[in-house]
């Protein structure tokens, strides 16, 4: 593989990863657009490292976060916000 050719496919995957975040940008993440999967790990020998987190995607445009705590209803739309700032 050339020099050329590999810079050629890295200019293309900036390209494609500026368009993704392009639309990204642009999408309310609606919420009936939006999955959600709840996770845990409890049983710790301390109760105290016991966790909850959710893990919300857009089935829109892709974009995926994580959301501290088991209660997951209404994060999808209100976390966007804090994220776009
Ligand atoms: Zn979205």
């Amino acid at each position: 593989m050339s020099k050329k050719r590999l810079k050629e496919l890295f200019d293309q995957i900036n390209t494609c990863q500026e368009e993704i975040q392009s639309i990204r940008s642009k999408c309310k993440h609606p919420e009936n657009m939006c999955e959600y999967a709840q996770h845990s790990d409890t049983g710790n020998w301390c109760p105290s490292d016991d966790s909850y987190w959710t893990n919300n995607q857009c089935l829109k445009c892709g974009h995926r976060w994580m959301v501290d705590g088991g209660d997951y209803r209404g994060t999808c739309v209100s976390k966007l916000s804090q994220f776009l700032g």
